[in-house]
């Protein structure tokens, strides 16, 4: 199958909650050594907040709009507006939609990027999320111009964002609180652009095993 049922969309949150919680005290160190150290507790609470609102009923548009607007009201720091961003323009991309296809994905994606990039203005290269995420949807949106499967181009955009998380190691940070260290940030991981990387491994992992159900 080439699409799933929007309805699946508990499962995919569900999934997604978890990867965060169990990635908290990482991504908490990761960001303990460019920032003030809270990235992954900041996550974890509005992840497992969105959790407990979660009907197990709802779809995917609905799923993430929840998840979306629980860190924009309710998480602090620079994460909970451009995390709530994205998963609420991913919402809106794939509202009433009874089947997500490679086509839809690819939209909500593309939607979530501009959004995080309006409010946030960093471009690739200056050690945030956008380095995982831009290159991420430019692989998806490369593969669904090559026309392969959905579970391919969910491959390819994983594959493109954990190689965008890894760039963000040699990189001097030039926006955020990390900016401040200068070239005391180089040879770190970005936390954010870790955690989009997991959110974006999660969303594929989840999806491809519902393509193959
Ligand atoms: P804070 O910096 O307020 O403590 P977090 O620790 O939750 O917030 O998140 C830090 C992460 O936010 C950074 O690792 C970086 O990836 C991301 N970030 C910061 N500013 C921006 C921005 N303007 N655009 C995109 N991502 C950003
Ligand atoms: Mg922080």
């Amino acid at each position: 199958m080439d699409s799933f049922p929007s309805t699946q969309g508990s499962v995919v949150i569900r999934n997604l909650v978890k990867t965060i919680q169990d990635n908290a005290t990482y991504l908490s160190e990761l960001d303990g050594a460019t920032g003030d150290g809270d990235h992954g507790i900041n996550m974890s609470k509005g992840f497992g907040l969105a959790l407990e609102r979660l009907d197990p009923q709802i779809d995917l548009a609905t799923g993430l709009d929840l998840l979306g607007s629980t860190l924009l009201t309710e998480i602090g720091g620079a994460m909970g507006p451009l995390y709530g961003t994205l998963f609420i323009k991913m919402a809106t991309t794939c509202q009433g939609k009874a089947t997500i296809d490679a086509a839809i994905f690819g939209a909500m994606l593309h939607a979530g990027l501009l959004g995080v990039q309006d409010l946030g203005d960093a471009q690739v290269g200056d050690k945030t999320l956008i380095d995982t995420l831009a290159p991420a949807e430019a692989a998806c949106a490369a593969a669904i111009a090559e026309g392969v499967s959905f579970t391919a181009a969910l491959r390819r955009m994983a594959q493109a964002a954990e190689a965008g998380k890894e760039s963000t190691r040699s990189l001097v940070a030039k926006i955020g609180r990390a900016s401040r260290l200068g070239e005391r940030s180089r040879g770190h991981l970005d936390a954010g652009a870790t955690s989009c990387f997991l959110i974006l491994d999660s969303l594929a992992t989840s999806m491809i095993t519902l393509l193959n159900d």
